[in-house]
């Protein structure tokens, strides 16, 4: 197959969002091999060939997106996103459907957007479908640590299945003959009109934000023989944790400290306390504020203090 490589690194600019690293699907569906070097076209190339499948970030550096991706994980959600590609391309609104293992994806390019609102507008569609339970990439707001949630960059063999999967039209005919006339269509792809955006937006609840600071109902008084045993006894690890990361109804979300694709951080709701699977260390909401605003803890102790305590008499 002779690949055009302008063809192909206009199709990779519209997937792909940093070319500083890129990770690699294992043979069991995962992303855990990162390479913590430059991604080039000849990457890209041997990706369309089918002798490495390359995942794509969700967001780039400065944590802006140029696509949202729905991702439905069994049939079920599969026919929900479908006939959300039919309405949406009712109302002239281009969308991308790419069948996959079991499901498949929904792909909206986008006029580049922050990942709060590229977020806040995915969210909405779904709600506004009641498609809530498919999964939203990118599935951060904003990059912390680390380069965040990705998607398998299409057109490439699924590692699981060995299989290739073209992309659709929401009548299910091929969206183009041959896998090199797919690149040349999601080289250039439709990108949602501004307007539609905007109007979505309008609808969407306003997002949490990082800062200014959220605000927390301060209690009168707190329990605590020092400043650190009150700040414990001020909220529960759970409330405070969840204004900074995205949490399921378990407690458990992505963790914000190391480059994680498979939900390995939890909270223990009974117990009170947070825990990383891969290691991060960390109990506390103290040892969380520290990690997450790099701070040592007495200045933790400090600006807790000031977030949740009630002032000095
Ligand atoms: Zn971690």
């Amino acid at each position: 197959m002779e690949l055009d490589r302008e063809t192909l690194q206009i199709f990779a600019d519209q997937f792909i969002h940093r070319w500083d690293r890129y990770p690699i699907q294992n043979g069991d569906g995962s992303y855990t091999g990162v390479k913590w070097e430059a991604l080039t076209l000849a990457h890209v190339e041997k990706h369309i060939r089918g002798n490495i499948t390359l995942g794509a970030y969700a967001l780039d550096a400065d944590s802006r997106a140029r696509w949202i991706c729905l991702d439905a994980d069994d049939p079920q959600e599969w026919d929900g996103i479908k006939n959300l590609a039919v309405k949406l391309s009712n109302q002239r609104v281009p969308a991308y459907l790419e069948p996959s293992r079991r499901g498949g994806h929904l792909w909206l390019f986008l006029t580049p957007l922050s990942g709060r609102d590229a977020r806040r507008f995915g969210k909405q569609l779904l709600k506004e479908h009641n498609l809530e339970t498919v999964e939203l990439y990118p599935k951060q707001d904003e990059l912390r640590t680390g380069p965040g949630s990705l998607v398998r960059l299409p057109l490439g063999i699924h590692r699981k299945d060995g299989r290739r999967y073209h992309f659709i039209t929401t009548t299910g005919e091929p969206l183009a003959p041959t896998i090199r006339a797919q690149i040349a269509v999601l080289a250039n792809p439709a990108r949602v009109p501004q307007p539609f955006v905007k109007d979505v937006l309008k609808r969407a609840p306003k997002a949490k934000r990082h800062s200014p600071t959220p605000h927390f109902e301060k209690r009168s008084q707190v329990i605590g023989d020092t400043p650190a045993e009150k700040i414990k006894n001020a909220i529960s690890v759970y409330d405070f944790v969840s204004n900074y990361v995205q949490l399921d109804r378990g407690g458990r979300g992505l963790c914000p400290f190391h480059d994680d694709h498979v939900e390995s951080f939890s909270i223990d709701q009974e117990r009170n306390y947070w825990h990383c699977f891969a290691g991060c260390e960390g109990q506390t909401v103290i040892d969380f504020w520290m990690k997450w605003n790099k701070v040592d803890f007495k200045q933790a102790v400090k600006e807790l203090a000031g977030m949740l305590l009630p002032p000095l008499p």
